[in-house]
């Protein structure tokens, strides 16, 4: 039988701090995140700063199923960055936490606090490679599958912990 809910894709990233064993709580706090489930969490990353500086981030996706509507599930993501102190002093600052919604089920929108599916995702290998890792045929609405995206930008390096 179908399960309720919506497939969301979530980017996780992070360079300030312990990024790794911060990334690792993420994916646990979103495993408890209500009116969803984790159905799979890729391994860790490390790829180098794109439009950022500092360290190098740690990166991974996760894939819930949820009831929650797609700006709940943005607030309380916004939250779980609460919780590491996410600080937002200027744009692309390091950060110790950043949670993304990449994609929505099917869905496109297209609103002033939320841009699904995330504009920058299909020119991000800490993206792709992660979301290929979970599921070698997603494909992203409007853009086709990952896996073809993928060969665009073959430039940035990422490496698995
Ligand atoms: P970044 O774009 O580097 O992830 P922030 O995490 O500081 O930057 O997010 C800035 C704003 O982006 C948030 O306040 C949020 O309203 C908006 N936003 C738009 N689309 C999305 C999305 N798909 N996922 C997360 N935030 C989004
Ligand atoms: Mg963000």
């Amino acid at each position: 039988m179908d399960q309720p809910g919506t497939l969301a894709w979530i980017g996780i990233g992070g360079n300030l701090g312990d990024a790794r064993a911060t990334v690792e709580q993420a994916i646990v706090r979103l495993a408890h995140l209500p009116h969803s489930g984790l159905l799979r969490s890729s391994s860790l990353y490390r790829t180098a700063p794109i439009d950022s500086s500092g360290d190098d981030y740690v990166n991974a996706v996760a894939l819930l199923r949820t009831t929650l509507a797609p700006l709940g599930l943005l607030y309380a993501l916004q939250a779980i960055e609460l919780q590491h102190g996410r600080e937002r002093p200027y744009r692309n600052a390091p950060r110790t936490l950043d949670l993304d919604v990449l994609m929505y089920g099917n869905g496109s929108i297209a609103s002033t606090e939320l841009t699904v599916p995330h504009p920058r995702m299909a020119q991000r290998a800490f993206v792709l490679v992660p979301m290929l890792e979970i599921d070698e045929t997603v494909e992203i609405p409007g853009l086709g599958p990952a896996r073809g995206l993928l060969t665009a930008i073959t430039d940035q390096p990422i490496s698995r912990l």
